[in-house]
């Protein structure tokens, strides 16, 4: 069922009906305490979709109030891991059962490519909470080998309310990486999606009501950072806020903790990844990686490798390949089966990509192709290559989450080992290389999360996923991102003729 998106005449599927735009609180769609909300914007062409609820500190409140509730005296931490397992279950299948409707709210909302959204992050997160679906029952602690007459095991509880403060390069993704090993632990939880992206996390609300998870257990606060997520960050009932976003932000989510009740705190922040491509690699792959590398969802991703060092002794090969594969680089409507590249999510990461390009010319850097935006309406940019640059400057250094790439040549192991870790960020790194000892030492050498040989974007369920350095602590993913929302309690009791 397809219509003609007006004058441009590009493909767009029919889209949804916006349903759900208040705050999700104990299992109800409420408007915010002070009857406030914000527009959610279609980064195509600047034109409001919808007003959404925005919550602020009294409607976090509220939410806190319910998930405390909920996770003091509600069923959802009683119950059995394998009875969780199933209502989790339920949800996956209702993600796939609603795949259309879903890809295209997220693809209007955030401009995000609807075929990647229904082949790729709709499906790959209805595995995810499979997978931790599959977890929640096989939660459990250990004997402890005790001496002095004890018996000791431990508990694996539960952490509590969690906050999960989400960003919206990946609404979904993000959503469920976080929410599923959360719902698996038995935790209770507010989300805050990004003020960009409000739309999907609401209808996740609806989904998980439908599946049976018990009121109050997900709240969904849509807002802005400073207001609904601060009040997040310092809450005195919230027992853990995870966090995924940027460094600056990562910070004062820290402070916050610090400066209320110490919650516990998990952050994926930034990265300015690099990917190193040695002279032994196949020319033609490692372009291809390479571009997909910079930019995959436009660039709007933390674990961009949008630092590419090229061994010396292919360098020029290299770059001519690279550029022919760029001409292939469309960029385009997201709903339009062709493109490869939607808009930027809004105007002020639109203008600030373009103010890091502009900032990378002026400190002379030499623009390979691309370097400025696409089009009359919408946040479009060219996938834009600079060389001719080093570690000293901005777009060397800085996140710009924009299709922007740095293109720089090595000569040495050694070089590309020291140069790949001269970064404040340590979040991924890819090697290209069919020389297993360089495979081995730079795989080993580089301070970062995951380190990528041979392949870039390698998310698997079970491969946890998180920062070295400024780009956060905590992972998310794996059974590391399940661990993260439970504690571990000690219980000792005397056997025999116990001292104690
Ligand atoms: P951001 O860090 O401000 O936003 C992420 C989330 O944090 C959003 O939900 C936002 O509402 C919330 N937030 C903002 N201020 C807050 C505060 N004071 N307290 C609590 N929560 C707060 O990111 P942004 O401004 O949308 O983007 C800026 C840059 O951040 C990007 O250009 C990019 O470099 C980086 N970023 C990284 C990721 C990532 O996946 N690591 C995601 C988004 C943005």
């Amino acid at each position: 069922e397809e219509h003609s998106n007006g004058s441009n005449g590009s493909h767009r599927p029919l889209i949804p009906e916006i349903k759900f735009t208040k705050l999700f609180i104990n299992g109800e769609f409420v408007d915010s305490v002070k009857e406030r909300t914000f527009e959610t914007i279609d980064p195509r062409n600047g034109e409001v979709i919808a007003k959404i609820a925005e919550g602020d500190k009294e409607d976090v409140d509220l939410a806190v109030r319910a998930a405390r509730e909920a996770f003091d005296h509600g069923p959802w931490p009683r119950m059995s891991g394998y009875e969780r397992g199933r209502i989790m279950s339920k949800l996956a299948d209702l993600l796939d059962e609603n795949v259309e409707d879903i890809a295209a709210l997220e693809a209007l909302d955030a401009g995000k490519l609807f075929a990647v959204l229904k082949e790729g992050d709709i499906p790959s997160s209805a595995s995810m909470i499979r997978y931790y679906a599959g977890a929640a029952d096989k939660i459990h602690g250990e004997v402890l080998k005790m001496s002095r007459g004890l018996h000791g095991i431990t508990l694996r509880e539960p952490v509590g309310v969690v906050g999960h403060i989400i960003p919206w390069n990946f609404p979904t993704i993000m959503f469920f990486i976080k929410v599923a090993p959360a719902l698996a632990a038995g935790c209770t939880m507010v989300v805050k999606p990004a003020e960009q992206t409000p739309l999907t996390a609401l209808y996740y609300a609806n989904l998980a009501k439908q599946a049976g998870v018990p009121d109050g257990v997900i709240n969904v606060v849509t807002g802005f950072g400073p207001t609904a997520g601060a009040a997040i960050s310092r809450h005195m009932d919230i027992d853990m806020v995870s966090f995924t976003g940027s460094t600056e932000v990562g910070r004062l989510i820290m402070e916050a903790a610090a400066k209320s009740n110490l919650k516990r705190v998990s952050l994926e922040l930034g990265g300015k990844s690099p990917l190193i491509i040695f002279d032994d690699a196949d020319i033609d792959k490692a372009a291809g990686l390479a571009l997909v590398g910079s930019f995959y969802n436009k660039g709007e991703i933390c674990v961009a490798g949008s630092r590419v060092y090229v061994q010396e002794g292919i360098y020029e090969e290299f770059e001519k390949k690279l550029i022919e594969k760029a001409k292939g680089w469309t960029v385009g409507d997201p709903f339009d089966p062709s493109s490869l590249q939607g808009p930027q999510v809004d105007k002020k990461q639109f203008e600030r990509v373009l103010s890091y390009i502009e900032q990378g010319i002026r400190e002379g850097g030499n623009l390979l192709i691309g370097g400025n935006s696409l089009g009359s309406k919408g946040y479009y940019i060219q996938p834009t290559i600079f060389t001719n640059v080093n570690e000293d400057m901005a777009i060397v250094k800085e996140e710009i989450f924009g299709p922007v790439m740095s293109l720089m040549k090595f000569k040495t192991v050694d070089e590309a080992i020291r140069r790949a870790n001269n970064t404040t960020y340590g979040l991924v790194a890819g090697v290209v290389t069919r020389d297993i000892d360089i495979a081995n030492k730079v795989s080993r050498s580089i301070r970062a999360g995951v380190v990528w040989v041979n392949c870039y974007f390698a998310f698997e369920n079970d491969a946890p996923f998180g920062g070295y350095k400024m780009s956060g602590n905590g992972k998310d993913s794996g059974m590391d991102g399940l661990h993260k929302y439970l504690e571990t309690k000690s219980v000792v009791t005397p056997i025999y003729d116990s001292p104690w």
